[in-house]
């Protein structure tokens, strides 16, 4: 069964002339682990902020919870880091999370449950300032964890670690969301959407380029380059062709991007079927990277 835990209805944010979330729409099931992913500067924070209650909203709408509960009721089942861990240095690990549990009214008894999955137990008495930054996130987590909320937000949750934090953090989160806790990060790493999430959102400048699976976005359906005499026909038969998404035209060289699967022995088939015979027929797929430089540079 699909329980939707949030969904963004045309949602934007202006600051000044900046559009900084352009009419953006997507909604999160339970269960997934979604990346917003886009470059620096492209909405991410902004629209975490927003839903999060500490942006205002130029225009549009969110819901929490198919709308059942006032969001500030809703946000109680939220836990987010969307800024750097901020505990006190020179007070330990469990007595940061006890002074945390007092302030959102929580009871102790899930402290040494949350650090144990993030695998600080065994520090619990050190002092917060003698972490790392990768403990230090960490523990962030593990606070935002005290409260069993249905859904884990986090912003760039990787940045300015090294690359076993790195590692640490991603596995962190494949184990939380293992055991049921939906995931929304935010993440200007490819790499990272690619390793650690099931579904993805696309953002360039605060606009939707793709919202759906990660493994959908990895198994896109390829690309065919190819030419003929008949340049004219073949351009005006592959536009009219339900296959293709994008076709391009470069040094003689036609590019047809495929939305659909099609083998170059169907596509060949057809064409001569038309009558048009090629001289120049390659299918290609790109890698995922190549598609996300793709989708971010173009702007439909
Ligand atoms: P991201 O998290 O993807 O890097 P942000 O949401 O932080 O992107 O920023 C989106 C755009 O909005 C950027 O152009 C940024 O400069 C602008 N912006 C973000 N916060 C503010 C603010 N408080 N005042 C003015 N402009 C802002
Ligand atoms: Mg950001």
């Amino acid at each position: 069964m699909n329980s939707t835990i949030l969904t963004i209805n045309n949602l934007n944010k202006n600051y000044g002339s900046v559009h900084a979330v352009n009419n953006l729409s997507f909604s999160i099931e339970k269960g997934n682990i979604y990346g917003i992913l886009g470059p620096n500067g492209s909405g991410k924070s902004t629209t975490l902020g927003i839903v999060l209650n500490v942006v205002n909203k130029t225009s549009g709408d969110f819901q929490w919870f198919n709308g059942s509960l006032s969001t500030h009721e809703a946000l109680k089942k939220v836990g987010a880091i969307i800024e750097r861990p901020n505990f006190y240095p020179y007070m330990s690990a469990y007595n940061n999370l006890k002074l945390v549990c007092k302030i959102k009214g929580i009871g102790y008894d899930k402290i040494t449950e949350k650090l144990e999955l993030v695998g600080l137990l065994e520090r619990k008495d050190s002092k917060f300032r003698t972490f790392s930054l990768g403990m230090k996130q960490r523990l962030a987590i593990a606070s935002a964890l005290l409260n069993d909320p249905e859904i884990l937000i986090l912003d760039e949750p990787t940045n300015g670690l090294d690359p076993q934090g790195i590692h640490q953090i991603r596995e962190l989160i494949i184990q939380i969301a293992s055991q049921g806790t939906t995931i929304l990060l935010a993440s200007h790493l490819l790499d990272e959407v690619e390793k650690v999430c099931t579904h993805a959102v696309i953002l360039r400048h605060g606009r939707k380029l793709y919202e759906g699976r990660v493994d959908q976005l990895i198994a896109s359906h390829g690309y065919f380059e190819l030419n003929a005499s008949n340049k004219n026909e073949l351009l005006a038969s592959l536009k009219s062709h339900t296959a293709f998404s994008t076709i391009e035209e470069k040094d003689g060289i036609i590019t047809a991007f495929l939305n659909e699967d099609l083998s170059a022995e169907e596509l060949n088939k057809s064409f001569l079927n038309k009558g048009i015979v090629l001289s120049h027929l390659v299918k290609r797929k790109e890698s995922l990277e190549k598609q996300f430089l793709q989708l971010t540079n173009n702007i439909k």
